[in-house]
């Protein structure tokens, strides 16, 4: 394993271990020990540091991670965590720690079939089968503006087809001219950041910037905000260039056609709830966006939960999280739906997937009477009501 000598790494002896990371960590709340939490990361990350490796353990902690950034926002020493630990997991994946999880199987799909699921790349155009309307140009259309990138979660599993639906149903309402990558899309790239594999990460960036390049499209728009906050921060970086191409996530989108006129919003009368995603959030800065929609739509009450924002907890759907400790993914999703019901509201709103399929699972393992919407299908209803 090769030693850490970055500047990244420096920041580990920076760390006062004063424990406020501990406080906020969905991690650390839900399992309790000290090297469940941020704090405890970083002794692994100084272990790792001193050429002393890592185990089985060291790797299960450092990937029992979320990467939702809270502890980053509190660090009174202003240490970038999330960057701390996508370098430490680098280094481990690097020593062949993934072979130990179901981290692998994710890491095999990735490499064979460029998604996290292993299906063949023709599989994410089946949310197109059976739209209500059908769309025209939805595949690689050379000449228009916008692509639509789907991301493998909402094109791939059956739990959030609904998502790209509604998305591209509102598209075509409001007469934006725009495609997708249909089969030629490929994972993001967020997913292998998360494995510790960013050289693969940069040939995923490679190939979806010139599919988009090659049709000629200006703004690229994805309502996933992992996809996203991947697109805008981590492309850049890894392919060492601008990207010359406008990166809205479909919360912004959606937002600038409000603003211009184009969508006929309905009253919805629903009490919602809305829960900040952490790559939408805390990791890329955009919280107002999403809340301005829902404001839009006339009729809909918005119920802030105890915790939003900044201080939103987590869903537990991020980070790989899945793979590595699916019933610890329940429980952090278990502790956001309690708040949720809190409000009162019937709906939780959520402009991700992921979040959509974790908070949807504690709600029925809780068999709670609530439903999660990503941001699309409440605009969606809105129009078609
Ligand atoms: S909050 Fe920052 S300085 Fe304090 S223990 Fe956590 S990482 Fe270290
Ligand atoms: S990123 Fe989130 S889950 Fe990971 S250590 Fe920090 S607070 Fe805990």
């Amino acid at each position: 394993m090769k030693s850490f000598n970055t500047g990244i790494l420096a920041e580990t002896h920076i760390c006062a271990r004063c424990g406020y990371c501990q406080t906020v960590c969905p991690i650390s709340h839900a399992l309790g020990w000290e090297s469940t939490g941020p704090r405890g990361r970083i002794a692994i990350a100084q272990h790792v540091a001193a050429g002393q490796g890592a185990t089985t353990e060291h790797a299960r902690r450092v990937y029992q991670c979320t990467l939702c950034g809270h502890c980053r926002e509190v660090c009174p020493t202003h240490i970038d965590t999330c960057a701390l630990w996508l370098d430490l997991r680098e280094r481990l994946a690097a020593d062949n720690q993934l072979a130990a999880f179901p981290l692998k199987t994710i890491s095999a799909n990735l490499a064979k079939f460029q998604n996290v699921t292993g299906d063949p790349p023709e599989n994410r155009l089946m949310w197109q089968d059976n739209l209500e309307t059908p769309i025209a140009n939805l595949n690689s259309h050379a000449g228009a503006e916008v692509v639509y990138f789907v991301g493998c979660v909402a094109g791939l599993y059956g739990q959030t087809q609904s998502i790209p639906q509604a998305f591209a149903q509102i598209l075509a309402h409001a007469n934006v001219a725009f495609t997708t990558l249909g089969g030629d899309e490929q994972c993001c790239g967020f997913p292998l950041l998360g494995l510790g594999q960013p050289a693969a990460a940069r040939e995923r960036a490679r190939h979806n910037l010139a599919m988009v390049h090659a049709l000629g499209a200006h703004t690229l728009v994805a309502a996933c905000p992992s996809c996203y906050h991947v697109w805008r921060d981590d492309y850049p970086r890894l392919l060492d260039a601008p990207l010359n191409l406008r990166v809205r996530h479909a919360s912004e989108f959606l937002g600038e056609l409000i603003a211009d006129g184009r969508l006929n919003l309905q009253p919805l009368a629903e009490r919602v709830t809305y829960h900040d995603p952490c790559d939408l959030g805390r990791n890329s800065g955009v919280y107002e966006p999403p809340r301005q929609v829902l404001a839009a739509i006339p009729g809909l009450e918005l119920i802030e939960m105890a915790d939003n924002r900044a201080n939103a907890l987590c869903c537990g759907g991020g980070g790989n999280m899945e793979a590595v400790d699916a019933e610890l993914v329940g429980a952090i999703a278990a502790r956001r739906l309690t708040q949720a019901l809190d409000t009162g509201a019937s709906v939780i709103a959520t402009p991700c997937q992921q979040c959509k399929r974790t908070l949807t699972n504690a709600a029925r393992k809780a068999r709670a009477r609530i439903k999660t919407l990503d941001l699309t299908e409440i605009v969606w209803r809105s129009l078609a009501a």
